[in-house]
């Protein structure tokens, strides 16, 4: 890989449940996982059903070229939709896999319990000893700042006010902001920096009257913005039941950040899975006519920053 490459894939865009079939084939069934790939960093970002398929991807190149699987993941939060790939990525399971995981720190449980959990008996046939992968899991707070200088090497965690005034160049950066409005334990927010581009991932989270300042401020010029975008203006207020609090977004709020942090590009995300691709559409139009640099995230797409 160049060592200029940055880019963004999306392997599941779909918020709640995976939605296979005709009516979603067009952006995809399957829920959050989002790959970046910098230089020779890969990041990834969630472990939504769409992680089973990166996972095949990693081991085909690794089956090509051998060396170590290197990756660095980053959980903005725990709920089905963005963990229940984790049993079925096999990269987890391989002797030369090397997996940095970063995720909130929970209410309830340790995020690694929580993350083990998922992928142990008697949910899933295969226990945690054989997971034969090396796993580090650290929880972060708003305000933490990840380094990483080498894909293989382990990255450098900052806490607030603490991070260098310069990085080395070819260096990734991942930086965190916490969220409040998505149960129970809020959200975290990466913003993803390589060579002075930046990919804020904000998703699974509900705007404010006025714009979500704390994230306007995290997203001030980013190159791409993923946002929330579960529903339509009118699902979100008018109709029964209203989802006031339920943690996620209209297109409108998404357009409110988009346009208050001045970003390049929107691209919106965690479709419902009560829209089908013609009504995804139909939400676009009506995005683009605000922010008109605004897209739908579609699975198996790449965007080259
Ligand atoms: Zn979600
Ligand atoms: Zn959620």
């Amino acid at each position: 890989m160049n060592t200029d490459t940055f880019r963004l894939t999306f392997w599941g865009v779909r918020g709640g449940y995976p939605t296979p079939g005709p009516t979603t084939i067009k952006y995809g069934g399957n829920t959050t996982c989002f790959e970046i790939q910098a230089g020779k960093h890969r990041v990834i970002v969630d472990g939504g059903t769409g992680i089973i398929g990166l996972g095949e991807k990693i081991l085909a190149e690794y089956r090509a070229t051998g060396g170590k699987i290197c990756l660095i993941l980053l959980i903005t939060h725990t709920h089905h939709d963005h963990t229940q790939g984790f049993p079925f990525f096999f990269p987890t399971r391989h002797p030369d896999g090397v997996i940095f995981t970063y995720g909130p720190k929970l209410k309830e449980e340790k995020l690694e319990s929580v993350l083990n959990r998922a992928m142990s008996p008697p949910v899933f046939p295969l226990g945690l000893e054989e997971l034969y992968s090396q796993r580090k899991v650290h929880e972060v707070y708003h305000g933490d700042l990840i380094v990483s200088e080498a894909a293989c090497a382990t990255p450098q965690l900052y806490h607030l006010g603490k991070a260098p005034a310069e990085l080395p160049p070819h260096a990734l950066s991942i930086r965190v902001c916490h969220g409040y409005h998505h149960p129970r334990n809020g959200i975290l927010f990466y913003r993803i920096s390589y060579q002075g581009k930046s990919i804020v991932i904000a998703t699974d989270t509900e705007g404010y009257i006025g714009g979500d300042q704390k994230l306007i401020r995290f997203t001030q010029q980013a190159d791409v913005l993923v946002h929330d975008s579960e529903y339509d203006e009118h699902e979100y207020a008018d109709e029964q039941p209203v989802r006031q609090g339920w943690g996620h977004s209209t297109w409108r709020m998404a357009t409110e950040v988009a346009i208050q942090a001045q970003v390049r590009q929107l691209v919106l995300t965690h479709h419902s899975p009560r829209h089908d691709d013609a009504y995804l559409e139909k939400m676009l139009q009506k995005a683009q006519a605000v922010f008109p640099n605004t897209l739908l995230a579609q699975e198996g797409q790449t965007l080259t920053l």
